[in-house]
């Protein structure tokens, strides 16, 4: 549920259709939550291998230049040119050579946990707190693409050559934030 974008409820239908036997929210939940450090960390390893495929193959290919990355960012909720609202994004580099996941971040700026604790006027109990975004939904493109940079340069030692993104204004922002950060 946490990377594929579903609900308890699509998650219930799928298991249903598949045959297997559902659970309930607060088990799934609590299944979700145990999950979630493991598939991170498989995650990041395969991200350091694909870095390390990546550089490999750019000295093969191109020897004495740097990385060249494609990025891309999704949002759970879809935005027109003029409104983005969404809740959360995910930030994706991926290798030009190998095709492979160079990185990949997320910017979120609603926690349920957080939230009913605020309205409740209490502290929230300890929780795996993903909230990290305070700012508009649109500049999280720009801001998670520099970071995914900086990141993928700091692991693999080689810089970022090239970025290739879609065409739009968006590009000028990562641009700026990217060489900013690089300053
Ligand atoms: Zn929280």
């Amino acid at each position: 549920m946490i990377d594929v974008g579903i609900g308890v409820r699509q998650l219930s239908r799928l298991m249903t259709i598949m045959g297997v036997p559902s659970s309930s929210e607060r088990t799934m939940k609590k299944r979700e939550r145990e999950l979630f450090k493991p598939m991170v960390d498989v995650a990041r390893d395969s991200c350091h291998e694909a870095i390390t495929k990546e550089c490999s193959e750019t000295r093969i290919t191109t020897p004495g230049k740097g990385l060249v990355v494609k990025y891309d960012m999704c949002w759970q909720k879809r935005g027109s040119g003029r409104s983005y609202s969404s809740s959360s994004g995910v930030g994706t580099a991926i290798g030009q050579l190998t095709g492979k996941i160079l990185d990949y971040d997320l910017r979120v700026t609603h926690c349920a946990i957080c939230h009913s604790a605020e309205k409740a006027k209490r502290n929230a109990k300890p929780h795996n707190c993903q909230k990290n975004w305070s700012k508009s939904a649109k500049a999280m493109e720009s801001s998670t693409g520099a970071s995914l940079m900086e990141n993928i340069e700091e692991v693999s030692g080689v810089p970022v050559d090239v970025l290739i993104m879609d065409d739009g204004p968006r590009t000028q922002l990562i641009r700026s934030a990217f060489l900013l950060e690089h300053k």
